[in-house]
């Protein structure tokens, strides 16, 4: 479905985001030689659960709230992705995520499939009890096709520790015995990993700097846009800022803050203090308005918010030269072209942000056999696992004359469909 195939009356903007990875299939078809025989597997979700959350609120009376897991595919493994709660979740959201999900965990070799999971909920409207209770009954209601060997959920947009100690515990209860590896994202105390929070952030700056060195962009004063400053923004700021680069710019819900001379993400987090809305409070940069966002004067942009913020409408404005996708889906196919023929390289999401999902599994592993790693151990085997999946894509990508996207899905859609050919259909 290439944009020139669509019919005319469907807006290339609003085909959603299933619609978004169906395109995506489409770039790589012709390049998955006789494995593409079997690519019809990954436009057909391997199963799709819609449930109903009823929560009593703290007033008495019960809302209904609408749950989803989508298991994408299960062809290398147990099905692995997080969980969401936003008020947009919706079933094509979620299903596009665990597709995502599918790519990334192949394009990475961790022997997973791929699955998602979402709640249409605005959590900031719920208390805390609701909250937990919401949780549990969600967890409790896809309980039939999670679990450590099925399918491990994980942290997502605006779901933390916490929702994850629930998650453990609920099904854990239900299960009649402890079960520390049904989800990862886990606190410390209970069976997490060290070095989990903030490893999509570290993802995202191990695989920039690789990108740096090959595009010749010294990694010091490196300006950086970042939209997003929750999980993955922030920890990105932190270690980009660390390793000598500048936050010119942040954007997140409470609007856009700009200062060329860079902003201390140390500083900005300890005056937010937990309290995202004092953004643009901060004293040490000035707000700009949201729409100019997109025009900053960078040399690298970090989206690391929600799906389809670099449209056709804004990709002209971007300035940078790289694009690090730590969101999932935040580039429509459009705006892709339009920056490469720009002169623009893109760091998929696929890899960009598969630091999460690696360090996820390396927290699997350690549940599983009960041995727990040092820092400094998770540390170096991300950085290894994830050099060594840019370098492999990087060279796919120059080999056959694709944009990295296109490399990434080569790579991570050969491994899938490889399984599946050999899998075979039952019966
Ligand atoms: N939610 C993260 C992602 O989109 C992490 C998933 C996981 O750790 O399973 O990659």
């Amino acid at each position: 479905m290439t944009t020139a195939a669509l019919p005319s009356f469907i807006d290339p903007a609003r085909i959603g985001p299933w619609g978004m990875f169906l395109e995506q299939l489409e770039r790589v078809e012709p390049h998955l030689g006789p494995l593409a025989a079997w690519i019809d597997t990954l436009r057909h979700p391997k199963r799709c659960l819609i449930v109903d959350v009823p929560v009593r609120m703290d007033d008495g009376h019960i809302r209904h709230f609408e749950g989803f897991r989508v298991q994408h595919n299960l062809s290398r493994g147990p099905g692995k992705g997080g969980v969401r709660f936003h008020p947009d979740v919706t079933l094509s959201e979620v299903m596009a995520l665990s597709a995502w999900m599918t790519v990334k965990n192949a394009a990475v070799n961790l022997p997973y499939g791929g699955a998602k999971g979402g709640v249409r909920v605005n959590p900031a409207e719920l208390s805390m009890a609701e909250l937990e209770r919401l949780t549990r009954r969600y967890t409790s209601e896809i309980g039939s096709i999670i679990g450590p060997d099925r399918d491990i959920p994980a942290p997502d947009v605006n779901t933390n520790e916490q929702i994850m100690a629930w998650m453990m515990d609920t099904y854990s209860i239900n299960q009649g015995s402890t079960q520390t590896g049904v989800v990862t994202g886990k606190p410390i105390s209970m069976g997490g990993s060290l070095g989990r929070k903030d490893a999509t952030g570290r993802g995202c700056y191990v695989v920039a700097r690789e990108a740096m060195q090959r595009l010749g962009m010294p990694m010091e004063g490196a300006r950086i846009a970042i939209q997003g400053f929750g999980n993955v923004g922030s920890a990105a700021a932190r270690i980009f800022h660390d390793a000598g680069a500048k936050i010119v710019a942040i954007q997140d819900a409470a609007g856009t803050i700009a200062n060329t001379n860079g902003i201390n993400p140390h500083a900005l987090l300890g005056f937010l203090n937990g309290n995202p809305r004092a953004l643009l409070d901060y004293p040490e940069a000035e707000a700009i308005a949201n729409a100019d966002f997109w025009g900053v004067d960078c040399d690298l942009l970090l989206p690391a918010a929600l799906e389809n913020q670099i449209t056709a409408a804004n990709a002209g404005q971007v300035r940078a030269k790289l694009i690090v996708e730590g969101a999932n889906g935040p580039t429509t196919p459009q705006a892709e072209d339009i920056l490469n023929a720009n002169g623009c390289t893109v760091l998929p999401d696929v890899l960009a942000n598969a630091g999460g999902v690696t360090v996820s599994y390396f927290e699997w592993v350690q549940n599983a056999s009960s041995f727990f790693w040092t820092e400094k151990d998770i540390h170096d085997r991300l950085d290894r696992v994830l050099t060594e999946a840019f370098q492999g894509i990087w060279d796919l990508a120059a080999a056959r004359k694709v944009n990295l996207r296109t490399a990434t899905y080569i790579m991570a859609c050969s491994r899938v469909l490889e399984a599946r050919a050999l899998r075979g259909i039952y019966p």
